[in-house]
């Protein structure tokens, strides 16, 4: 459930691109107290992303948002999914520590996937991004090229070869997801 104050829901004038071209969710107010076990304030992608996996966890979870889910950033952005951090691995690295610092590397490079697992699993409705779906297939056949090029090549084959039909099935599980 996702709770906040009808009385500030946002004018138009404020509305993003996302806002203004999207259905209006409908979403339930509170005035009272509020009974869950779990109160998340905030319903940008931290906040829901949180509820959402809670849920599926079956945790009774309460998201509340002092305007409507997704008045910050979360409504306002790009969209675009780059995964990948400002700063060089070596850097994070050197600033958390090898095991945090891994953890953040592995966390970011998986994200683009979580993020188009959701989409499938959830069905989430979104517009066919051309851009997004030339560069995968471009990177696609840039794969496959690579494995052909490899096959011939060396005895390294086998190794490289799996490395890279991973790779392939994970980019067309992203195209299945944008179409
Ligand atoms: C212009 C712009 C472009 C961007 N482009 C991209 C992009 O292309 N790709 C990308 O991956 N990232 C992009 N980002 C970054 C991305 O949007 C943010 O990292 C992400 O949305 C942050 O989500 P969040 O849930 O942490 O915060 P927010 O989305 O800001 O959510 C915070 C929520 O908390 C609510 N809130 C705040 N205070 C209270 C309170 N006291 N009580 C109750 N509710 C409260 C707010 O109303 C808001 O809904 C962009 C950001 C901006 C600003």
């Amino acid at each position: 459930m996702i709770s906040h104050k009808t009385s500030n829901s946002v004018g138009d004038e404020f509305k993003s691109l996302w806002q203004a071209t999207s259905t209006q969710l409908e979403i339930d107010s509170f005035e009272d107290n509020l009974d869950c076990d779990i109160l998340i304030i905030g319903a940008g992608f931290t906040g829901l992303s949180a509820a959402l996996h809670l849920s599926e966890l079956e945790q009774d979870v309460v998201v509340v948002d002092a305007v409507e889910p997704g008045y910050g950033a979360s409504g306002r952005n790009g969209g675009q999914v780059i995964p990948g951090l400002k700063l060089y691995p070596e850097e994070v690295r050197k600033q958390l520590g090898d095991e945090k610092g891994n953890a953040v590397i592995n966390a970011t490079n998986g994200s683009a996937d979580l993020v188009f697992d959701l989409i499938k699993k959830y069905q989430i409705q979104l517009q066919r991004s051309l851009g997004n779906l030339t560069i995968l297939n471009e990177e696609l056949d840039k794969l496959k090229g690579d494995i052909k090029a490899i096959k011939s090549r060396n005895s390294q084959y086998r190794i490289e070869n799996e490395q890279l039909r991973k790779k392939i099935k994970e980019l067309e599980n992203k195209i299945e997801a944008l179409l």
